[in-house]
């Protein structure tokens, strides 16, 4: 992290702290008769130095308890360096130092457990007392065996104790301070100069038990240089840490400090390799003590007990960590448990591919079938999720219908793609029952594959934005990331503001693009489709705006002004040719969210009657995705026909179980989408669809309508084919109601398929 807001100033400050010391180790290196006087001067003076800053940071707001311990420990480690070396050893004097230096230990201890790591619950915090009291308990242990036990055993006075005694539990303590400081998670909630500090007493604590292995007497002045360097090291550390504190302004709020400690695992097992050190010390001492025959037994039956407790601990361990990391509903993991295991796969340097999958539909689920019904459905698909990804993949629930899926070991997006694919026919081949009826599952995917130096949100970040990219094409698709790709979240939010006020500002437009009946050549109906002329973007497409409107409801609005213009433009067109064979039809285009609307048919039937529009002349379109519901499409749509309004299923063949919703549903028209006529080419590979949509609708007694018709090759194929009706800039652009009127009434009466129109105009104002 940068030390964004050290002074200058503070910079020369650590040189003025840190060029001295340097010289004067190098000094000692050079005349290693000065150690003594050198170190003893070095360390007093950064103790003092150290104690002033501590003091100052305590002053400066956030950690005050902390840096008010450290700087009072750092002055009493000033007034022992002083003792210890002046005073003779074991006199009055002397004893007080060290008595002042073993405070010192418990300063700093209470330092490191003062600094506020991540936040515990009072439960956590009395685990973390369980396991601070085992690690101490085991220390404890090594402490009376190797400094305790063996000076009673001489009969050493209670004097001569405190030192073989004090500096161990000491460094014990301080010991404890610092695991309790990293079993909370402290490294990754603190700043630079906490963390240098901690750093500083780790490398004090090393360098004192150094010392005490050794048996020194704690007069560091005169130990083994590594020891007396490490000490000048570790003061400088800390003294350094102190001077940064004092001029960071980049603090850090108290309240970010988030709650919950998803430890690392191996610092969960530290209390376990505690007990488990303190039982091997037991067991050795009891041999080559000799005390096998008398305490033996003991010593065994304790061994077994704390290791059946130990086991047992170490599953409720395992199953509390499972239980973190899951999702309770469907079993599958969480968003902790798929950021753990994504984090852990981009560290060992793995490739990875992550899926976000969204329900498609799913709250119209939940409305009408209830919540359990919808916990049904989630649980079913996460069935299929885990089924469709390898074992040491990690499929989880991120959200109430969200899902994320970590791919390990995949470095092309298009093996994920495939595995997409896969989930997304599996899901389709699986519909979930409820009661009498089934809902299909259906889902938008995006994939995102990571790219060098992205992290894990990186990652899911990204295939976010290729899911809502699918979503938002409302094809229960998926997408693939690409660097491209622009994130619509936003943009799409600025449209639905602008969208609210667009009917009522008269800012759409609807054009009509006529429907040619492909054996006379005459028009026998016009589509509508709508467009906006947005104050400041322009025009803007359908297909960017309709799935916003969708989204936020306004498409009610959008496509009752639709539906009006088109009864009314057609209705007019109608008029002056009342003896016409034919009569025109319009074709409006319904959207899926218009289809739940309850108050559908009433609105239909109301702008049928006040428009004049014959409802045998009204089709409605609608995809087959769509259908969301079919409890309420399905009476919705049989409702409509039973006035007379027609249904055709557009895009026809884009979409999945086609044939399955075929037979159910209540249709008249298919209009084959422009996908299957732009691969007519005259041979029967290419019509291979086609034509079976054509023999398909025949047997179902449905009609036929091409679109996209843009060569009048393509026209007599489909005519040869037995396609009744065509649409395409072969024959028209989409164009305003005037240019349209114009069209059909000169096209009623010339009756020919035309030639190529490459240069027809489109009449859109700017496409
Ligand atoms: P769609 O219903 O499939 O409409 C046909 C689209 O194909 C139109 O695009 C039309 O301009 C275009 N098209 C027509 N002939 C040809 C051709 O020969 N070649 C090619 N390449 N394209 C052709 P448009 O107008 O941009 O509409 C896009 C989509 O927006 C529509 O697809 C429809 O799903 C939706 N949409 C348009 N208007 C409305 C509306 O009023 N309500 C609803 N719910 N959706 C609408
Ligand atoms: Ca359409
Ligand atoms: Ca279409």
């Amino acid at each position: 992290m940068a030390l964004t807001g050290v002074s200058s100033r503070r910079v020369a400050v650590v040189m003025a702290i840190l060029v001295p010391v340097v010289a004067g180790q190098i000094v000692v290196l050079v005349h290693r008769g000065l150690q003594n006087d050198v170190t003893v001067t070095t360390m007093v003076g950064l103790d003092l130095l150290g104690a002033a800053f501590s003091w100052r940071a305590s002053r400066t707001g956030l950690h005050r308890r902390a840096w008010q311990f450290t700087a009072v420990g750092r002055g009493l480690s000033a007034v022992a360096d002083i003792g210890l070396a002046a005073a003779g050893p074991r006199t009055f004097w002397w004893w007080i130092t060290a008595a002042a230096a073993v405070l010192t230990f418990v300063l700093l201890a209470l330092a490191t457990v003062t600094f506020p790591a991540v936040h515990l619950t009072s439960r956590q915090q009395w685990a973390l007392a369980g396991e601070t009291v085992a690690v101490l308990g085991c220390g404890f242990m090594f402490v009376w065996d190797f400094a305790v036990q063996p000076h009673i055993a001489a009969g050493a006075s209670w004097s001569t104790a405190l030192t073989w005694i004090g500096f161990p539990i000491g460094d014990l303590l301080l010991l404890t301070g610092i695991s309790v400081y990293l079993l909370r998670g402290g490294v990754r909630e603190s700043s630079p100069p906490t963390w240098l500090l901690i750093a500083g007493m780790g490398g004090y604590l090393l360098a004192d038990a150094g010392f005490n292995a050794i048996g020194d007497d704690g007069n560091y002045a005169t130990g083994p240089l590594p020891a007396t360097m490490t000490f000048v090291a570790a003061l400088s550390a800390m003294t350094i840490a102190a001077v940064l504190e004092t001029s960071r302004t980049d603090r850090p709020s108290q309240a970010a400090t988030p709650t919950g400690v998803p430890l690392s695992p191996w610092l969960a097992y530290f209390p376990y390799a505690a007990v488990g050190a303190g039982l091997v010390l037991m067991i050795t001492t009891t041999i080559t003590g000799g005390e096998l025959r008398t305490s033996g037994g003991l010593v065994l039956g304790l061994v077994v007990m704390a290791a059946g407790v130990a086991i047992r601990q170490l599953v409720s361990l395992r199953d509390s960590r499972q239980y973190q990391l899951t999702d309770n509903l469907t079993g599958l993991s969480n968003r902790a448990g798929l950021q753990h295991a994504l984090d852990r796969a981009l560290r060992r340097g793995e490739h990875v591919a992550v899926m976000a999958v969204d329900l498609d539909g799913f709250k119209s689920v939940n409305d009408t079938y209830g919540h359990s019904a919808g916990d049904v459905v989630l649980m079913e698909f996460a069935h299929l999720l885990r089924a469709c990804v390898r074992a040491g993949d990690t499929a989880a629930r991120v959200g109430g219908d969200e899902f994320l899926v970590l791919l390990r070991h995949l470095t092309q997006p298009e093996d994920a793609a495939q595995i997409a694919d896969r989930l997304q026919s599996a899901a389709h081949a699986r519909p979930v029952r409820l009661g009498t009826d089934t809902i299909a599952h259906r889902c938008s995917i995006g994939v995102a594959t990571d790219a060098p130096g992205d992290t894990g949100d990186t990652v899911v970040r990204h295939a976010d934005m290729a899911m809502y990219h699918a979503k938002r094409a409302g094809t229960h698709g998926v997408a693939v990331y690409h660097p491209d790709m622009i994130d619509r979240r936003r943009d799409d939010t600025t449209l639905s503001n602008d969208l609210e006020d667009a009917v009522a500002s008269g800012q759409l437009r609807v054009l009509f693009q006529p429907m040619i009946d492909l054996v006379t050549g005459r028009p026998v109906g016009a589509e509508a489709l709508v467009r906006w002329h947005h104050p400041t973007r322009g025009l803007v497409s359908p297909l960017d705006f309709i799935p916003v409107a969708e989204r936020t409801g306004a498409i009610t609005g959008i496509g009752r002004y639709v539906l009006e213009q088109a009864c009314r433009e057609v209705h007019a067109w109608q008029q002056p040719q009342p003896a016409t064979p034919h009569r025109l039809y319009a074709s409006v285009n319904l959207s899926p969210r218009q289809l739940q609307d309850s108050t559908l048919v009433a609105d239909v039937l109301d702008v049928l009657n006040h428009t004049g529009l014959d409802p045998h002349d009204l089709v409605l379109e609608i995809t087959e995705s769509a259908i969301i519901d079919e409890r309420v499409a399905i009476p919705t749509l049989e409702n409509l026909r039973s006035h007379g309004v027609r249904i055709a299923v557009d895009d026809f063949g884009t979409g999945y179980s086609s044939l399955h919703y075929l037979t159910r549903l209540p249709v008249d028209i298919l209009k084959i989408d422009r996908s299957f006529v732009a691969e007519l080419d005259g041979t029967s590979h290419g019509s291979a669809i086609t034509e079976a949509v054509i023999r398909l609708s025949q047997v179902l007694h449905l009609s036929t309508v091409a679109e996209g018709v843009e060569t009048p090759e393509q026209a007599a194929e489909l005519a040869m084919l037995g396609c009744d009706t065509g649409q395409g800039y072969l024959f028209a652009k989409p164009m305003t109601a005037t240019d349209a009127a114009a069209f059909i009434h000169n096209r009623s009466t010339a009756a020919t398929i035309p030639e190529p129109a490459a240069d027809r105009p489109d009449t859109t104002p700017s496409t």
